[in-house]
């Protein structure tokens, strides 16, 4: 069985970013932290630029909405109060 693996030299093959789109407020933070220029804001649309994205998941960590996911488990992800 094939299994590709996440990164390639130029970025990763699998992207482990997702937004939540009813929680977006269109901010604009995660574009400003963005090291790869990997996410657009048009008005009330954002977009990821997906071979652009190292997975770096700064963007997930300044989302005052939490409208970004990592979707890697343990390592994006704030455990919830009390787990
Ligand atoms: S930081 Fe969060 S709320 Fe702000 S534009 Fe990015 S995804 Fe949307
Ligand atoms: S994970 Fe990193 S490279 Fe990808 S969109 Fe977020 S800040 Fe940009």
């Amino acid at each position: 069985m094939y299994i590709p693996s996440l990164f390639t030299r130029k970025g990763p093959r699998v992207l482990l970013i997702q937004i939540k789109d009813d929680a977006c407020d269109f901010c604009g933070c995660c574009v400003g932290v963005c090291p790869e220029d990997a996410i657009e804001l048009q008005e009330a649309r954002i977009t990821l630029i997906e071979d652009r994205c190292t997975n770096c998941a700064k963007c997930v960590w300044v989302c005052p909405f939490e409208a970004l996911i990592f979707l890697k488990p343990g390592a994006g992800v704030l455990p919830e109060a009390g787990k």
